[in-house]
Parts: structure tokens; C-alpha cells; sequence
């Protein structure tokens, strides 16, 4: 919710939108609009498709690419969560890694034997894993940012070398946006970083806060999905009217001046939650980007799950308590990021540091 709930213009185009229909199972003038607006948006992505969740978005996106490629092997990180279907399933994020359970149960194993982890941040591994086994690997799905296990910024060259080995391989790349699209950038990561992946996946802020996700790249590749193509893939209320109306009445307001906001907040949250740390001499790293981020309890940088997962979770939970104590709802837990929208204010965020700093103490 970049702009904070219940936008008045966002209500308005949902209103609006309903009045003239809900869902029709086939697309829409709107439907196009909001494609042309992404397409705009993400330099990478030529031809897109919506969907209806960030799930649907990533499991599409790898079918896809298993299909370009003919291959069946998925690389994905450890402590990256790209939505709960089986095969992904695998070494993630989220809230599957706050109950240390990282491979859910009811998940076939010959499922997610086809998916290969590797830890993020780690050119080396990726680059001994392509040489063993490049020929079989159709995709590396990965958060450009990760948010999943706490905000993990990527390491100097480490997005670089997916592409590269991606490209020298045959193989797909594909950045998860799901969480850093219009989040760290009107153009997600993308935008921030000049790079350029196969795919891309979108969800959260790219539907204005209704149920709607989308996936894209090049043209070579998603002309491959059906009707153009043999790879299906449909749903009867993707890209309805209503979300998609919402989505681009939400769209169009993040301009320059959005951004600018954010990282102003942000770095305001930053300096202050690092200041109370050292005040309390309480052991903490605080890792941001833009208007994500995470205080980790416990010794910094985070540069990967095996790092995330050291931190102090039963000590962020008692600070989580005492934040909810002071009015505050801080994400439930170690493993996620807070954002902000534009309707956090400077005075909303020392409120949060005022409160932040009293359950440091406490
Ligand atoms: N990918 C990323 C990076 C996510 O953060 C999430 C959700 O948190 C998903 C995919 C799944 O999206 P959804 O919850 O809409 O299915």
C-alpha cells in the first residue's frame, strides 16, 4: 500500500469500475491499459500477462521458461520466497522460515527434487552449479532485494553474474519483483540497478491493493505462452476490471516526488533505530533499501539465510510485544520488512522510533 489505505482515488476507480462490471473472463479496453502501463514501467518486460497473485505470477513465469527452454531444473535462493506453490516451496522465506519449517509439509518430494537452492549473495556456488549442471537448468528465480528474509540487499555483481550465467547457459533469469516492484523504484530494482532480466515478476503495489500480479519479459519468450504458444497458462478474474482500475489510478500517481518521500522517511528510520540500538547496547544491524527495511537482532551485515537465521528471534519478539504495547505494529517477524507509504509522515515516523526506543530499553 504505497499510499496508504483507502486512497481516495484508488476507492473511486474500484467504485467506479464496479459499477460497469466485475469480471468478465475476457479482457478489457482497461486490462490493455494497465499492459501498456507496465510494459512502460519495466524496461525488460516486452509482452505481459496478468494473474491474481504474486504465486500465480512465479509459477507461470517458470513454467514458461521451462517451456522455452525444454529443460526442467529451477534454481532458486535460499531464504527467497516466491509464493506457495509445491515446487517453491524450498528453502524459503517468509513465514514459512519464521516457524522453521522451510519445506512445508504436503509437498511431493519428487516435486521439489526439481528445484535446486543455492545460497544468495554466492557467485561461486552459482557458478560451480552451472558448470555441473547448466545444461539441465531452465530458470534462476531470485528477489533483486530480498524482503523475505528481512530486507538482504544484493552484493556488488551478484545480479550481474545471474544474468550472465543465465545467458552463457541457455537458461532463464527471472527477478522476482514481486515485493521491490514500484517499491525501491517506479520500475523496481530494474529501474534502480540498470539491469535487465528475461522475466520478471510483479504483484503487490502493481495492483493498487486488489488481488492482481502479472508476469512479462521478452517477447521471444512469452510469445510461447498459449494462445501463441504451447504453454498454458489462464485464470477466469485475471486482469479484471476492478483491479486493474484500481492498479492504474495507483500507477499513475507514483511519480519522482514518491520516491524522493520514501528515501527521505526511510533514511530518517534508519538513523534513528541504528542510534537506539547503540544507546541501549542492544546487538543489532539495521539494513534498508529505500522504503524496506529490517532491524536484525544480531550481528550484521546480513548478506544471507545462514546469516539471517543467527539472529535473536526470541529477543525480536519480546521487542515485538512491547511495540504492539505502544501502539505500534511492527511486521510479525524476524524474517520480513517494513515499508512505508506516502502517508507516513516525519512525525509518524518518530513516533515509531519514540516507541522503538522504549521497547529496546524495556
Ligand atoms: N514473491 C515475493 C518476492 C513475495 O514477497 C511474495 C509474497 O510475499 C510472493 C512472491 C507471493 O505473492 P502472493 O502472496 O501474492 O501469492
Amino acid at each position: 500500500m504505497i499510499l496508504g489505505h483507502a486512497h481516495p482515488a484508488i476507492v473511486e476507480a474500484i467504485v467506479g469500475a464496479a459499477r460497469n462490471g466485475t469480471s468478465y473472463g475476457a479482457p478489457t479496453e482497461l486490462e490493455i491499459r494497465f499492459a501498456e502501463k507496465v510494459i512502460d514501467l519495466y524496461p525488460s518486460i516486452e509482452m505481459m500477462r496478468a494473474v491474481s497473485s504474486g504465486t500465480e505470477a512465479c509459477m507461470a513465469a517458470l513454467r514458461v521458461a521451462r517451456g522455452f527452454t525444454g529443460r526442467e531444473a529451477v534454481v532458486k535462493f535460499e531464504g527467497c520466497y516466491h509464493g506457495h506453490a509445491d515446487f517453491l516451496l524450498v528453502k524459503a522465506g517468509s513465514g514459512a522460515m519464521t516457524f522453521g519449517v522451510p519445506d512445508s509439509a504436503g509437498v511431493p518430494s519428487a516435486t521439489a527434487k526439481g528445484t535446486i537452492t543455492v545460497p544468495y549473495n554466492d557467485v561461486a556456488a552459482l557458478e560451480e552449479l552451472f558448470k555441473t549442471r547448466g545444461s539441465e537448468i531452465a530458470a534462476v528465480i531470485v528477489e533483486p532485494v530480498v524482503g523475505n528474509m528481512g530486507v538482504v540487499p544484493p552484493a556488488p555483481g551478484f545480479l550481474e553474474a545471474i544474468i550472465r550465467l543465465c545467458k552463457d547457459h541457455g537458461a532463464v533469469s527471472i527477478f522476482d519483483e514481486v515485493m521491490t516492484g514500484s517499491r525501491v523504484a517506479r520500475g523496481g530494482m530494474q529501474e534502480r540497478s540498470g539491469l535487465r532480466p528475461d522475466m520478471t515478476c510483479l504483484g503487490k503495489i502493481i495492483g493498487g491493493g486488489m488481488p492482481l500480479a502479472a508476469y512479462g519479459g521478452r517477447r521471444a519468450i512469452m510469445e510461447k505462452v498459449a494462445p501463441l504458444g504451447p504453454v498454458y497458462q489462464a485464470g477466469t478474474l485475471s486482469g479484471n476490471p476492478v483491479a486493474v482500475s484500481a492498479a492504474l489510478a495507483q500507477l499513475e500517481r507514483l511519480d519522482a516526488s514518491v520516491y524522493e518521500k520514501l528515501e527521505s522517511l526511510g533514511a530518517r528510520l534508519e538513523a534513528g533505530l541504528v542510534e537506539s540500538t547503540k544507546k541501549r547496547g542492544v546487538e543489532a544491524c539495521v539494513q534498508r533499501v529505500g522504503s524496506m527495511i529490517t532491524l536484525f537482532f544480531g550481528q550484521g551485515p546480513i548478506r544471507n539465510f545462514s546469516d539471517a537465521v543467527k539472529s535473536d528471534t526470541a529477543r525480536f519478539g519480546r521487542w515485538h510485544s512491547a511495540m504492539i504495547a505502544r501502539g505500534q505494529y511492527w511486521p510479525p517477524s524476524q524474517f520480513e520488512a517494513a515499508f512505508i507509504s506516502t502517508a507516513h509522515t516525519e512525525a509518524d515516523i518518530d513516533k515509531t522510533l519514540a516507541a522503538a526506543d522504549e521497547a529496546l530499553s524495556a
